[in-house]
């Protein structure tokens, strides 16, 4: 190949840029540049560097790019999500954590930070990829953590996650509506961020509709709503009487999930929370006395 017919890293990212805006991606630049750290195996920060010394694109670049064309994830391309200040392994058959459940995580660390109690338990109920319990276990090292979760897919990329932090948190397999018979009582936050999308509303995202798992996304019912209070209620027996309760829900939930919440006599403070875009976002509860 003579040097002249050597694509510049520069103008290949130019063009996926292109590429991907076409595909309908609005975040086209932010992507390029993440696949090409992909492809170099190294960091954003390097890319722009060698986008500026006029280094080759790399090899399998332009697949990776054509794959996110196809509106295949990001995430399941790199194989990688942030999450707060962990990074977790993520693909096929895990939900992808996503930025507004990092706020929710940080209710349930806040509370924690100003605990007086020096052992505090957190149980993450549908903890997925493990996102939430390893970053709670990550930024509060006392704390005793334990995640559960239904899919066998996901419960596999959790323990994954847990072993490459080496974070010391129990995950186990199974259903979170019955989790934890050895904690009943005894539990001081139990978050939860379950499959909430009202069954019916198909998400446009293709990236959400067709890659993350069915059973992450829907409420079982058509507000959604199903699953979730069958875990509020199992997050009733297993907090102590003054616990804290944290659930993500979705924004047409502000009103509905704090409501049914209310008619149980299980909660009191119960206070709705809005993400960075100003929507409804997470319930928080205090099991009451
Ligand atoms: N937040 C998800 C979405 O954006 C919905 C399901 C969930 O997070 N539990 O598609």
């Amino acid at each position: 190949m003579t040097s002249g017919s050597v694509v510049s890293l520069r103008d290949a990212v130019r063009e996926a840029v292109r590429a991907l805006s076409d595909a309908g991606i609005s975040s086209a630049e932010f992507d390029a540049v993440a696949l090409a750290a992909c492809a170099l195996k190294t960091t954003t920060s390097e890319v722009h560097k060698l986008m500026i010394m006029g280094a080759p694109v790399p090899a399998g670049f332009d697949d990776l790019v054509a794959e996110r064309a196809r509106r295949v994830p990001l995430q399941h391309l790199t194989g990688r999500a942030g999450f707060r200040r962990i990074e977790l392994c993520v693909g096929p058959g895990v939900f992808v954590p996503r930025f507004e459940t990092e706020l929710v995580a940080g209710l349930a660390i806040a509370h924690l930070r100003q605990a007086s109690r020096v052992r505090t338990v957190v149980v993450d109920l549908c903890t997925g990829s493990g996102a939430i319990a390893l970053a709670i276990k990550d930024e509060v090292p006392a704390a005793q953590v334990y995640g559960v979760e239904l899919s066998e897919l996901a419960h596999a990329w959790a323990i994954r996650n847990r072993d490459d932090l080496g974070l010391d948190v129990d995950i186990r397999l199974g259903d979170a509506t019955a989790a934890f018979p050895d904690l009943e009582g005894d539990v001081d936050v139990v978050v939860c961020n379950p499959p909430y999308i009202p069954v019916g509303a198909i998400p446009n995202d293709p990236e959400v509709r067709d890659h993350d798992p069915e059973i992450a996304l829907y409420g079982g019912s058509h507000d959604g709503l199903r699953i979730p209070l069958e875990v509020a209620a199992r997050a009733g027996f297993l907090l102590r009487p003054g616990g804290l309760f944290v659930m993500e829900h979705a924004d047409v939930q502000g009103r509905s999930l704090p409501a049914a919440l209310a008619t149980t006599g299980l909660w009191q403070d119960i206070q709705d929370h809005e993400d960075l875009n100003g929507r409804p976002r997470a319930v928080t509860a205090v099991r009451a006395r």
